[in-house]
Formats: C-alpha cells, sequence, structure tokens
C-alpha cells in the first residue's frame, strides 16, 4: 500500500529535471519521474498536491559537529541538531568529532548507540580527531567507519610523519583520510604580528597561504601513501584550483569539499557581522569568494557541506570585545539548501541538477551510502525535499535550531524549504519538526 503520493512536482534529480510525481510506501521510492512512468496508487494514505514545486532527494550533509558532550553546553546534542538538519531539508548527517576523541572501535560504538537514541535522521560517523596513526583501522572500519579525519592545525595538529603513517594504514585498509588544511607554522607566524583583539583582525591570523600551502602537500601526502583523501572546508577559489590540479593528476581518489559560508561571505563582511562570522578557515577577500563559485559551478569542488558548529548566541557575543576568546564555527545546517538554491539556483549560478550533485548524490557517494541516499531511485531510502518560492528576509526566529543565532541573519532569499520527508514519513514542514529524536538509524557503511 502506498503511504504518500506527491502530485505536480518538478523532479529533481543529478541527471535532470522532470515534472512529474513520487510515489513511497514502507519507507522506500516506489516510482519517480513524469506521470506516465508513476502507476497511480490506489489508495494512498497521504496524497501531497506539490503545486508545481521542487522535490530533490533529501540532501546529504557530510560535515557536521553536532555531539561532545564534554564540549557543547545543555540543549546541544544530536537531538536538537538533527532536528536543526531536517527542519532545512538534511535527511542524513556525517557526525564528526569534535574535542572528545574518536579513535577506537569501542569509541565508534559507544558513540552510533548513544547518537542512535537521540537522532531524528539517519546519520553516519567519521574518526577522529587522529594525532596519533597508531590505531586500529580496520577495527574502526568493521565498526562501520570508513572515514579518518586529520589536522594540519592547532588544536588536533598531526606532525607531517603521523600524517603519512595514519595515510598509508588507511589507504591499505580501503578507507578515506579527510585532512583539515592550513599550516601551522603560518597560522602561528600570521598571529604573532597582530596585537589588537578587534573582529576585523581574525582573518589576518589565518592567511589565504596557510590553506594553500596545507593543500598542495596534502595532495603529496595522499599520492605517496597510495590513500583515498577529502579535502574539508575550501575556503577559497584559489585553495580550490590548488586542489584541482593535485585531483587531476592523482593516482588515488579525491574528494573536494566548501561549505556555504565560504560562498556567502567575504572578510568584508566582518564589520557588520564581527564574532558571528568566526571560522576556521577564516573567510577570504571578495574575488576568492567569487572564483569558489568558479570552482562549484564547473566541477572542481565535488560537494558542499556545512561545517555545521552550534554555539548559543551569548557565547559568540562577547567576541566583539575579545575576537579571540569564542569558539570558531558557525551553524548552517539548517540553512544550506535555501541558501544554494536561493543564491546558487535562483541567481543562475547552479543548474538544478549541478545543486542536487552538490547536495545530495555527491556527498551520499562520499559517504558510502548512495543510491540509497541521494537519489529517488526505486527501492531506496523515502528521503524527499520539497522546495517552494517565496521570498523573505531570513531571521533565526523562523529556525529549529536552538542557538538563537544565524549568520544569515537579514539577508533576502526566495527559496523555502517546504516538508521534508525522510524513510516515507513527513518529519519537518516550514522548518517546524513532526518527528522524534531515535527515529534515525546509524549508517554502518557498506565495505
Ligand atoms: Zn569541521
Amino acid at each position: 500500500m502506498t503511504d504518500i503520493h506527491i502530485k505536480d512536482a518538478q523532479v529533481v534529480t543529478a541527471s535532470g529535471v522532470q515534472h512529474g510525481e513520487i510515489t513511497m510506501s514502507d519507507g522506500t521510492i516506489d516510482a519517480a519521474g513524469p506521470a506516465s512512468a508513476v502507476p497511480t496508487p490506489s489508495n494512498p494514505d497521504t496524497v501531497i498536491d506539490a503545486d508545481g514545486m521542487v522535490a530533490l532527494p533529501g540532501a546529504t550533509d557530510v560535515h557536521t559537529h553536532m555531539h561532545d558532550d564534554e564540549l557543547f553546553p545543555d540543549g546541544i546534542d544530536f537531538a536538537s541538531q538533527t532536528a536543526s538538519a531536517v527542519a532545512g531539508g538534511v535527511t542524513t548527517v556525517i557526525e564528526l568529532p569534535t574535542q572528545t576523541p574518536v579513535t577506537t572501535p569501542e569509541a565508534i560504538q559507544r558513540k552510533a548507540e548513544t547518537c542512535s537514541t537521540l537522532a531524528h535522521i539517519d546519520f553516519g560517523l567519521v574518526a577522529g580527531n587522529i594525532q596519533d596513526p597508531d590505531i586500529d583501522v580496520s577495527g574502526i572500519m568493521s565498526a562501520g567507519v570508513a572515514d579518518f579525519k586529520t589536522f594540519t592545525a592547532d588544536p588536533y595538529l598531526a606532525s607531517d610523519a603521523s600524517i603519512a603513517a595514519l595515510m598509508r594504514h588507511v589507504g591499505d585498509a580501503g578507507g578515506t583520510v579527510r585532512v583539515h588544511c592550513e599550516t601551522q607554522g603560518l597560522l602561528d607566524d600570521a598571529r604573532s604580528t597582530i596585537v589588537s583583539d578587534d573582529p576585523e583582525v581574525y582573518m589576518g591570523s589565518r592567511p589565504l597561504e596557510a590553506e594553500l600551502d596545507a593543500i598542495s602537500r596534502a595532495g603529496y601526502f595522499a599520492e605517496y601513501a597510495d590513500c583515498p583523501l577529502h579535502v574539508v572546508h575550501i575556503s577559497s577559489g584559489s585553495g580550490a584550483r590548488e586542489a584541482g590540479r593535485f585531483k587531476s593528476r592523482a593516482n588515488v581518489p579525491v574528494t573536494l569539499e566548501t561549505c556555504p559560508q565560504y560562498l556567502a561571505f567575504s572578510k568584508e563582511d566582518v564589520a557588520d557581522k564581527g564574532p558571528f562570522l568566526k571560522v576556521n578557515p577564516s573567510l577570504k577577500s571578495d574575488a576568492e569568494r567569487e572564483r569558489l563559485w568558479d570552482a562549484v559551478q564547473d566541477g572542481t569542488i565535488d560537494l558542499i557541506g556545512t561545517d555545521h558548529f552550534p554555539t548559543y548566541r551569548e557565547t559568540r557575543d562577547v567576541g566583539w570585545d575579545d575576537i579571540w576568546e569564542p569558539y570558531a564555527g558557525l551553524p548552517g545546517v539548517e540553512t544550506m539548501v535555501e541558501f544554494l538554491v536561493s543564491e546558487g539556483v535562483h541567481k543562475g549560478r547552479l543548474s538544478w541538477p549541478r545543486l542536487c550533485e552538490l547536495v545530495c548524490a555527491a556527498p551520499a557517494r562520499s559517504a558510502g551510502i548512495y543510491p540509497r541516499k541521494g537519489s529517488l531511485q526505486q527501492g531506496t531510502d523515502a528521503d524527499v525535499v520539497l522546495i517552494r518560492d517565496e521570498e523573505y528576509e531570513v531571521t533565526a526566529d523562523d529556525h529549529t535550531f536552538v542557538g538563537g543565532w544565524t549568520p544569515y541573519e537579514g539577508q533576502h532569499w526566495s527559496a523555502r524549504v517546504d516538508t521534508v520527508i525522510a524513510g516515507g514519513e513527513i518529519v519537518a514542514k516550514d522548518h517546524r519538526v513532526r518527528s522524534t529524536a531515535g527515529r534515525g538509524q546509524f549508517l554502518n557503511r557498506p565495505l
């Protein structure tokens, strides 16, 4: 029996857009495509007249920081943050370690169990943050995790030799290493030249060249070690070009990620938003931002994740007086889809299929969960997002996110996430979440 029948939608996949319908039952897609190709269900539980809205596969965000009891304050946990995700059309998240290390099979199992009791949506995990390469790589992979995160910068700086050894071990085992690319020596020297506490000096402490140097070296390390590489949160067009150079010559798989904040903001915006744009890597120039859009358009960048990092508004406000005080990081999981449709698709920078590739198909492939996630193929998980055209001013008051702020406050957007379906259930409508914590499942990555 059909659970949901969506009619009159513009159905988007990575290969095209078709006016059509979607049917689903028992949590999976039965059919999606032109009405002539979708058998009419006899007695669906729910019929949604999409009235011409766009239907995308649910988005997968491969870069989120949502659960760390040692670090995040009360109220910020995997329940509240996956609720924020689903409100914004993200139906799968990959959770990365923050302060608490997740570097053993037992730690993976514990985190998977805890997060399962809290998750509104399906999720995967990443191992990290790895400074000592002497870890049980195959045990971690057997526990369902094939991605390993390491850093070229504080506070989780790993030595060159440790990164090389980690890549050898992970490459041998068939996993992927994800690298935060900023060279600590350049960050140290740049910081030593700054005496002010003003928010506008922060970008000077994390220069573009630190990113370029670390990206370039991560590429050589991956080739040396014969290890698949994922470069997280590339913050500049030049960084994307640098990474693109080794992606095209590399003899190992390379995926490149950027985040909405690097497409939305440049360091010129910090005069207005101050500590609410403190993020690592830092924002770069407006010219770099424009070049990054080019790299997203031309396929140099493979996918978009958010690097979602939740904090309360009060803990950021202190940064107006002392920018070194608050944590770096921005909430973004709830705004990614609406931002990319409003500023990307509606402004002619991205086609709908390219958007689908960037936030649905490519992230799911990168996480090892495609086509179960990121497609609308028959038999895959019934995760669907309906998006409507609407002009509005962005405000955190409209969001599910509990932190009470968004860096996009006051922007004028033209796309709204209308309805979100996960596993064949309507889990959010107009940013109001209907699902309950604990319905999401750990995606033990198939090997
Ligand atoms: Zn991150």
